[in-house]
């Protein structure tokens, strides 16, 4: 009997329900309608990054910019970031977006070196320029146009979003006084700088960023150098050298670059695509602004509280270190046509902005230190 009860209440509402639907087809509007406003169009994209979860500046750097997305289309374009290995592992960020497993991801175009060689100018070169000069080649020098371009054969395009400023030259457990005390050591040292450390006798060693307290702990490996004085001192590498170098003669101003699948990204309309540009050049400039402000106070800690050794390279060992990298960038663009066109183009831009900096940069350091 409940049952029946049930069963006629229910058929009695849907019959009011539908009812009440057809009263309002039939009723004639009231008025005109308004412009029709077609329904937004609503992407959902996956993110990865190379970086550990939660890792400071560079994984909050990318969350900014994915929040800032989605504030900035009102939620018509929804980025859920994955740090490196949550999705896929850190150093197939390049392959998954190229390939369109996901649609945008964050890392460091000298990663992908085996891969392009070329790439490496997009990161950072030793003795290259720095992050003002990097900015200045790659949004006003014709950098991003070659980026673009190069980038685009593997269905990607690539952004600007992040830079760590010079960073430190690493650190050591013996003191180094001249180029023949680099011979034979295992340092960790990736990229071009690796090429270079082994032009001086060294053997470069390629780790993870987890691994490398461990390995110069246990000794598996003589020196690292790492980020900078804010990242270092969280590593806590400062508990196993006690000799700290300067300057990141091996990056002067690496850049971070955010790359989108091509075809993701010519999906999306032209509003979109600019707050994408937007949002990656706001971040540019925050994360770089994260570690200026940070990286002093981090090392004032390092030489107080734990009684790390800040130490200047000597002269003559830049200059060897120099020498051997026009050696590097020789032989690799004898042998890959694309490494010569992007060494070609980024010599030219920089030589100008040395000469331009002679007079601008330093001149003003110059005369800002004169008491
Ligand atoms: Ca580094």
């Amino acid at each position: 009997m409940r049952k029946y009860h049930f069963v006629l209440v229910v058929s009695l509402i849907i019959a009011a329900l539908s009812f009440s639907g057809c009263g309002k087809q039939e009723s004639p509007p009231q008025q005109a309608a308004p412009a029709e406003i077609p329904a937004a169009k609503t992407y959902e994209w996956k993110m990865v990054t190379t970086w550990p979860p939660n890792f400071p500046i560079f994984q909050e750097g990318v969350d900014r910019f994915a929040a800032d997305v989605n504030t900035m289309s009102a939620g018509r374009l929804h980025i859920k970031v994955y740090a490196g290995g949550e999705l896929v592992p850190p150093l197939q960020t390049f392959d998954a977006v190229s390939q369109g497993t996901v649609d945008i991801g964050h890392g460091a175009a000298y990663y992908w070196a085996g891969k392009i060689p070329a790439a490496q100018f997009f990161t950072a070169v030793p003795f290259g320029m720095n992050a003002q000069g990097m900015n200045a080649w790659l949004y006003g020098g014709g950098g991003w146009d070659l980026w673009r371009d190069i980038y685009a054969k593997h269905n990607l395009v690539p952004f600007p979003l992040g830079n760590t400023g010079v960073q430190m030259g690493g650190w050591f457990n013996k003191k180094i006084e001249s180029v023949n005390d680099l011979k034979g050591l295992k340092m960790r040292i990736p990229g071009l700088g690796g090429k270079v450390f082994a032009k001086a006798g060294g053997t470069p060693v390629l780790l993870a960023g987890g691994e490398i307290y461990t390995s110069l702990e246990r000794g598996n490996i003589d020196a690292t150098e790492w980020v900078g004085p804010y990242h270092d001192e969280r590593l806590g590498l400062y508990r196993a050298a006690k000799y700290y170098y300067y300057p990141g003669w091996q990056e002067p101003g690496p850049v971070l670059e955010l790359i989108v699948n091509k075809n993701s990204y010519e999906s999306l309309s032209n509003d979109l695509k600019k707050i994408i540009e937007v949002a990656a050049e706001s971040s540019n400039i925050w994360m770089l602004s994260q570690f200026e402000a940070k990286n002093l106070e981090a090392l004032h800690k390092l030489k107080e509280e734990h009684t790390v050794q800040v130490l200047p390279f000597p002269d003559d060992v830049i200059k060897a270190l120099k020498g051997f990298t026009r050696e590097v960038l020789e032989e690799h663009s004898a042998t890959d046509p694309e490494f010569k066109r992007v060494y070609e183009a980024y010599s030219a831009f920089s030589k100008e902005n040395d000469a331009w900096n002679a007079l601008s940069e330093a001149a003003y350091q110059r005369a800002r230190n004169l008491e």
